[in-house]
C-alpha cells in the first residue's frame, strides 16, 4: 500500500515538500488552515484592485526559489534585471545608484562605489575594506552567531551615515533587522551571496502579477497535476506520534494518519505541535517551547494611489527618510487610472505600533520630499498593511534556535523559512527548507531520498534590461 505523508501548512516550504514528494512517488495530503495557498505571500481585493501584503523581491542567487517557480509555472511572471541597478533618493534631490558592472566580484561594484555620491573618499575605502573582510567570513563559523553586524563594523571605523548608506540599504530589506540588531553570520550570508561571491547574485527580480497569482494560485494547480489532495481550512490542533511508528493528526474536530509528516508552519505554531522530545538543536533533544527565543520582527508596506504619474523608476530606495524601499506596482495590479505606489518597511518595530493616520502623516511628506511629482498629485488610495510576525529575528544567537529539517523521531521533518537554512527568513529559506524536509521523510515512506533534485534552469526568466 502506498504510504501516505501528511504535510501541514501551505506557504512555500509547505508547498516545495508537497510537491517535491508528491514527484518522488508519495501520496500526499496537505493540509492549509487558511482559505488559500502562498502562507506569508499573499494578496487581497480592495475597490476592484489586488494589493500584495507585502511588496517581495528575490535575488538572482536565490535558486531554490527560482527552481520553484519554474515548477509551478510563474516563471513567466516575474522579472529579473539583467544587472543589479538601485536608485537610491534622498530628501535633497541628489539621487546615487547602487549597479554593476560586468567584471569578476569584487570589482563589479568598484565603478558604483566610486562615484556613489554619499561617501566620502575614507568612507569609500572603510566600505571597500569591509566588504574585501566580509568576504573571508565563513557564515557557518559559529562564533559570528555571538555578535551583531553593526559591532563588527565598527572595527573598520564604518559611520553611522555609511552604515545607513550602504550596509542598511541592503541589510535592513533581506535581514529585517538593522546591522544594529542582526547576527553578523547572517549578514556575512546574505552580502557574500548577495553581492561579493559572485558578480550577478544581488541583480533583483519581482513580480509582474500580485503575490496570489504567482504563488497561491499557481502551485494549486500544480499540486492538483501532482495528485496532492490539498485542503484548505483545515487548521492542525494537535500531532501525535503512534509508539509503532506513524502519526496521528488532529484537525477540525476529526483525525487523519500518516506515515510521515512535514511540518511547515511558522515556529510560534511549529512550538504548539511539535510532539515533547522530538526537537533537535544543536545535536541534543530541546524543549519545543525554546523556539520561542526566534522571536519576530515586522514589516509594515504602504499602498498609496495618485491620481498621476509621480515617479519615473519601477523601484527605488530611500535615504535619510523614513521611507526604506518605495516600487511602482501600477502595471502589476492592472490600474487603469492613477498610480500605485507600495512603500516597504522592513525592521518595522515602530511602524508597527502607529495609526494609519500617524503613517500618513509621517509617509506623505516624506514621499513629497522624495518624489517631487507627489507634491501636486491627489492622493486617491492610502491603505497600510501589517506583518507584526513578518520574519523570526535572525540577531545574535538565533543561529543555535534553528532545527534542521531531521527530528528526533523518525518521518516528523520540519521546515519553514526560520529553519536552519543559513539563509534568513525568506522565499529562498523557505523553499529549500522544503526541499531539506521532503528529502528527510522519503525514507519512512519506502521511497529513495535520491529523486529529490532540484533543477534550477538559470536564464529561463524574463529578463529587465538595465542601463547604468
Ligand atoms: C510583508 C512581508 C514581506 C516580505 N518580503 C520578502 C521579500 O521581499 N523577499 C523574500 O524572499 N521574503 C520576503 N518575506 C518573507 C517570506 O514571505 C517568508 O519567509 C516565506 O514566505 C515563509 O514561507 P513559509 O512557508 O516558511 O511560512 P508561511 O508562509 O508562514 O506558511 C506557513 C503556513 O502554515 C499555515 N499554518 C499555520 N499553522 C497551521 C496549522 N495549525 N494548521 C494548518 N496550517 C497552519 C499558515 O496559515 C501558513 O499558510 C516577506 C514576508 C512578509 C510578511
Amino acid at each position: 500500500m502506498t504510504r501516505r505523508l501528511i504535510v501541514v501548512g501551505g506557504g512555500l516550504a509547505g508547498i516545495t515538500a508537497a510537491l517535491t514528494a508528491a514527484d518522488a512517488g508519495a501520496s500526499v495530503t496537505l493540509l492549509e488552515g487558511r482559505p488559500r495557498l502562498g502562507g506569508a505571500t499573499f494578496s487581497f481585493r480592495r475597490d476592484g484592485r489586488w494589493l500584495d501584503n507585502g511588496q517581495h523581491v528575490f535575488l538572482r542567487c536565490c535558486t531554490e526559489y527560482q527552481w520553484f517557480l519554474n515548477r509551478i509555472g510563474s516563471a513567466d511572471k516575474v522579472v529579473l534585471q539583467d544587472r543589479l541597478d538601485v536608485p537610491v533618493l534622498t530628501p535633497w534631490g541628489t539621487t546615487g545608484r547602487l549597479w554593476r558592472t560586468r567584471l569578476p566580484s569584487p570589482l563589479h561594484l568598484s565603478a558604483a562605489l566610486s562615484r556613489y555620491p554619499f561617501l566620502t573618499l575614507a568612507g569609500r575605502a572603510r566600505v571597500g575594506l569591509a566588504a574585501l573582510a566580509l568576504k573571508r567570513l565563513d557564515p557557518e563559523d559559529p562564533r559570528l552567531d555571538t555578535m551583531t553586524f553593526g559591532a563588527w563594523l565598527d572595527r573598520f571605523g564604518v559611520t553611522a551615515r555609511e552604515r545607513a548608506a550602504m550596509w542598511d540599504l541592503v541589510g535592513v530589506a533581506t535581514i529585517n533587522l538593522t546591522a544594529d540588531q542582526a547576527s553578523l553570520a547572517v549578514a556575512a550570508k546574505v552580502f557574500r551571496t548577495g553581492l561579493l561571491d559572485t558578480n550577478d547574485g544581488a541583480d533583483i527580480g519581482w513580480s509582474r502579477v500580485p503575490l496570489q497569482q504567482l504563488h497561491g494560485d499557481a502551485a494549486a494547480r500544480a499540486l492538483e497535476d501532482a495528485k496532492v489532495d490539498v485542503r484548505l481550512r483545515s487548521r492542525v490542533s494537535s500531532l501525535e506520534a503512534l509508539p509503532g511508528g506513524g502519526f496521528t493528526i488532529g484537525a477540525d474536530g476529526g483525525t487523519l494518519s500518516a506515515d510521515a509528516v512535514v511540518l511547515a508552519v511558522p515556529h510560534e505554531d511549529a512550538a504548539r505541535l511539535i510532539p515533547a522530545d522530538a526537537l533537535i538543536l544543536e545535536d541534543r533533544r530541546a524543549n519545543p517551547t525554546s523556539l520561542a527565543g526566534l522571536g519576530s520582527s515586522p514589516i509594515v508596506n504602504l499602498h498609496v494611489v495618485y491620481d498621476r504619474p509621480v515617479f519615473r523608476e519601477e523601484f527605488a530606495a530611500g535615504l535619510a527618510s523614513p521611507v526604506q524601499w518605495v516600487f511602482d506596482r501600477s502595471d502589476n495590479v492592472g490600474l487603469e487610472r492613477g498610480r500605485y505606489l507600495a512603500v516597504s518597511l522592513s525592521a518595522a518595530d515602530r511602524e508597527i505600533d502607529l495609526t494609519n493616520h500617524q503613517l500618513r502623516e509621517t509617509f506623505l511628506p516624506a514621499l513629497e520630499k522624495l518624489l517631487p511629482a507627489t507634491r501636486t498629485a491627489r492622493v486617491d488610495e492610502f491603505v497600510v498593511t501589517k506583518e507584526r510576525n513578518a520574519t523570526f529575528r535572525a540577531a545574535p544567537g538565533s543561529r543555535r534556535l534553528r532545527p534542521h529539517a531531521r527530528t528526533a523521531l523518525p518521518g516528523l521533518a520540519l521546515a519553514g523559512a526560520w529553519t536552519a537554512t543559513g539563509w534568513p527568513a525568506t522565499m529562498e529559506s523557505a523553499v529549500r527548507s522544503g526541499l531539506a524536509a521532503a528529502h528527510a521523510t522519503l525514507p519512512s515512506l519506502d521511497l529513495d531520498p535520491g529523486r529529490v533534485l532540484p533543477t534550477t534552469k538559470p536564464g529561463a526568466f524574463p529578463e529587465r534590461t538595465t542601463t547604468p
